[in-house]
């Protein structure tokens, strides 16, 4: 177990957690979920958030993925969480309430850590661009295998509207469309993407990498995409990466974490 690291993925639904093999990116212990209470204010998740650290009697470090912009580990955004997160120190509020130093990064840029060392990015040096289909869309850029942080595309205006709003797995259900109308709205989330970023890959993960055979021959782009290969582990595994110091490694800018010992 000296190489593992608690990690865990705060979602809309579920808060999951695991211990990781930071080398191998294996769990060394079964997945633990239980429900995100709601409302989800920060007193409620983090308690939450305890009970998986409890769970694995956890006296470790912990990595933490979270549906917000994070910054030095405090919550900057809050799309599909309370509002009430909005400043909160996630950071320091898990750390005070398990005893466990604690490492936040965004949900989406933890998933794609995950992806980018054992999974669909694995070796890719070029622009990678990694979107979470779920309750929102979440999206992590990668350049030469760092990570540019907290990148937040789900929230460019396609026609006068999020995207999230318009394209997520959310909106697909709530309008039962089909996989091809869910893809047309989808092909032109990516072509801004495209249009915008000139990606050499895109990887979709969360319910679109599930559904991807289905969804894929809907989908019009000129850049190569691939389903994620990790699927709903890959938050918390990227999670436990985050707290290693690969993210902090590669969200050196801006940042006054650990980036300079492991640059
Ligand atoms: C949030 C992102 C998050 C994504 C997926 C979006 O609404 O703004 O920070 O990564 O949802 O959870």
């Amino acid at each position: 177990m000296a190489d593992s690291i608690l990690g865990i993925d705060v979602g809309g639904t579920g808060i999951k957690g695991a211990p990781v093999n930071i080398e191998t990116g294996e769990l060394t212990g079964e997945r633990f979920r239980v429900h995100t209470p709601q409302p989800a204010t920060p007193a409620a998740v983090t308690a939450s958030i305890a009970e998986v650290a409890r769970n694995f009697k956890w006296q470790g470090s912990i990595g933490m993925g979270f549906p917000a912009v994070i910054k030095q580990g405090v919550a900057q955004t809050a799309a599909n969480i309370d509002a009430s997160w909005i400043g909160a120190d996630a950071q320091h509020l898990v750390q005070k309430l398990t005893g466990c130093p604690t490492t936040v990064i965004n949900d989406a840029d933890a998933a794609g850590l995950a992806e980018m060392k054992f999974g669909a990015g694995k070796g890719n040096l070029g622009e990678v661009i990694m979107v979470t289909l779920g309750t929102g869309i979440g999206t992590a850029i990668f350049t030469g295998g760092r990570l540019v942080p907290n990148a937040e595309l789900g929230h460019l205006t396609i026609r006068g509207k999020d995207a999230e709003t318009r394209s997520s797995v959310a909106a697909r259900d709530s309008h039962k469309w089909s996989y091809e109308k869910w893809g047309e709205h989808l092909t032109e989330f990516f072509s801004e993407l495209e249009r915008l970023f000139w990606p050499d890959l895109i990887i979709v993960g969360g319910g679109g990498s599930k559904e991807w055979s289905d969804l894929k021959p809907h989908i019009k782009t000129h850049t190569p995409m691939i389903p994620a290969e990790m699927l709903n582990l890959a938050g918390i595994i990227g999670a436990a990466l985050a707290a290693e110091g690969v993210g902090s490694k590669q969200t050196v800018v801006g940042s006054k974490d650990k980036a300079a010992s492991h640059s």
